[in-house]
């Protein structure tokens, strides 16, 4: 069609498209990749979870289900929640089903910012923060996370931008890209600057089953900050099912009344057939989650090793599936790093600077691929930072 005018919204146009997809469209038309680029566990989804999702198909549960989700699925989630996490959600009023972790964020900014409110977003961050709050007609104001402090904000960095149109923190802990994990003490930390300052912060709890060091903490759990916080969560990464978009959001019931509203009128209810893999998954998974953890945590320390031993220094990531090393001592920009490792040795990162200033000179390695993948992997890399190297230690 042959436009005299644009018919696409202007907040659209300015959008970006995904710096990740330009690495996966580059990888996809290559033979021999090894990608460590994608976010997805390589993990099947249990089979009793894949089963209960046939056995509601055979039973002919092909119609929507309540807005919200399945009411024994809210109360499973509210159990999990509870009992997992240490925070009470009332499942008939503070907990919606949702169409991944990704619906849940779209809703939770729509139903509270204002035109022209600022949301803090930490870089580097997971890629679809900053453009989800413009789309709801919010501000994101990014706070650089820094690799000497192990990518966790301090903080004067969340004083210093503070202001009155401030309406909400975003917080992702296990982190996307970096992995890393704010401890118990972190996170009061944060949540005293948002009390004081009076601010919701939404939590993006979806890594939080892959957490290899120290036992979790919900920001909901910390004294005071339950009716204060959005707490976003999915079957996706814990329970390896990506492709079954089931995520769900808990907050207080006010919170939650406005989102459902959104949630009612643009998406109805999340597939129902993934609603009864979901409600098995919780309720059978625990040992399938463990076996999965156990698998990442190896993973973890093996690529972690390797990549400092080669000279491209690596904080120890507490959870997640990413590894988040520094490419500096090459001399080549994150994406330079990236393109020359995929075009030369075939392994597919992602470079750095997609997910905010601060991760410039970074690559994102995900580990959730065999281990065998990653030790071919690694090999590669290193060869390639053999043949290129200015100043690596060798
Ligand atoms: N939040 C973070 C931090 C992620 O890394 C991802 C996916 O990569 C999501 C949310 C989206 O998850 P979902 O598949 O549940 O939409």
């Amino acid at each position: 069609m042959k436009q005299t005018k644009s018919y696409i919204a202007k907040k659209v146009e300015e959008m970006k498209p995904s710096g990740i997809r330009r690495f996966f469209d580059l990888a996809s038309g290559m033979k021999g990749v090894i990608s460590l680029g994608v976010g997805e566990p390589d993990f099947v989804t249990s089979w009793s979870a894949r089963e209960a999702a046939i056995l509601s198909l055979e039973k002919g549960y092909t119609s929507y289900t309540a807005n919200p989700g399945l009411l024994e699925l809210r109360m499973e989630i509210a159990h999990y929640m509870k009992k997992r996490f240490h925070v009470p959600y009332e499942p008939k009023s503070e907990i919606i089903v949702t169409v991944g972790a990704s619906q849940a964020i779209d809703i939770a900014l729509r139903a509270i910012l204002n035109p022209g409110e600022e949301v803090i977003v930490l870089e580097p961050s997971f890629v679809s923060y900053s453009p989800l709050v413009s789309l709801a007609g919010g501000v994101p104001i990014a706070v650089q996370t820094l690799k000497e402090n192990d990518f966790k904000v301090l903080p004067q960095q969340l004083e210093e931008v503070i202001t009155s149109n401030t309406k909400a923190i975003m917080i992702c802990s296990p982190n996307n890209p970096t992995g890393s994990t704010l401890s118990k003490e972190e996170l009061k930390a944060v949540a005293e600057i948002a009390k004081k300052h009076d601010l919701l912060v939404i939590s993006d709890e979806i890594y939080a089953e892959l957490c290899y060091d120290e036992e979790y903490t919900s920001m909901a759990s910390i004294e005071g900050m339950r009716d204060r916080t959005i707490l976003i969560s999915g079957f996706s990464k814990g329970f390896a099912m990506t492709g079954w978009r089931l995520g769900f959001v808990c907050a207080e019931e006010g919170l939650i009344q406005a989102m459902l509203k959104i949630h009612q009128y643009s998406l109805m209810c999340a597939p129902t057939m993934a609603q009864y893999a979901g409600l098995e998954a919780l309720q059978s998974g625990s040992d399938d989650v463990e076996e999965m953890k156990k698998s990442y945590r190896r993973r973890r320390n093996f690529i972690v090793d390797s990549l400092n031993e080669m000279g491209l220094t690596c904080h120890n990531p507490g959870g997640a599936f990413y590894a988040f090393p520094s490419i500096v001592s090459t001399g080549y920009t994150s994406e330079e790093f990236a393109e020359k490792l995929l075009i030369e040795e075939k392994v597919a990162v992602v470079p750095g600077n997609v997910f905010g200033e601060s991760g410039e000179g970074h690559i994102r390695c995900s580990y959730a691929t065999s281990l065998e993948q990653l030790q071919e992997a690694m090999k590669r890399i290193k060869r390639f930072v053999h043949n290129h190297a200015c100043n690596v230690v060798k």
